[in-house]
């Protein structure tokens, strides 16, 4: 079992006060977790239980909550919510993006076919990541 996952739980119950050694306790942290996980979150609060064989190390955690662990555990070390709750990818960036940039929009597929590129839209109704982009897909539909 990863023995930072079992010391992550018991730090963050820790330093929220809340006594573990208790099924309310273990609710109450699965909460906050649940909470923590954000868009991610599965439809309901993970159990009491559930958290009690991820501390004993019978159940491995999900990614989601091991990830929401990391996330809490930031927050309580003073690390802003936002930036506590997102996730780090690898993207490549064209303008000047500082490493660590918080980006809240959400990418979308270039509506031209054959363009691979994930973009993120400077506004809702960008379609084309780009006007070469826009102009091949223009021609395109215009000949068929
Ligand atoms: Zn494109």
């Amino acid at each position: 079992m990863d023995q930072s996952v079992t010391e992550s739980i018991q730090m963050i119950a820790e330093e929220l006060e809340i006594d573990i050694g208790s099924w309310s306790g273990k609710r109450e942290l699965a909460f906050q977790l649940w909470k923590m996980a954000g868009v991610n979150a599965p439809a309901r609060p993970w159990s009491p239980e559930y958290l009690h064989g991820v501390l004993k190390g019978s159940t491995a955690p999900s990614e989601i909550m091991k990830r929401a662990i990391q996330s809490l555990g930031a927050a309580i070390d003073g690390m802003d919510s936002d930036i506590a709750k997102a996730r780090a990818v690898e993207v490549f960036v064209l303008g000047d993006v500082r490493p660590g940039t918080l980006i809240k929009g959400a990418s979308i597929k270039c509506i031209y076919p054959p363009c691979k590129i994930n973009f993120i839209p400077r506004d809702s109704r960008q379609r084309y990541h780009d006007k070469k982009c826009r102009a091949k897909d223009y021609k395109r539909i215009k000949t068929q």
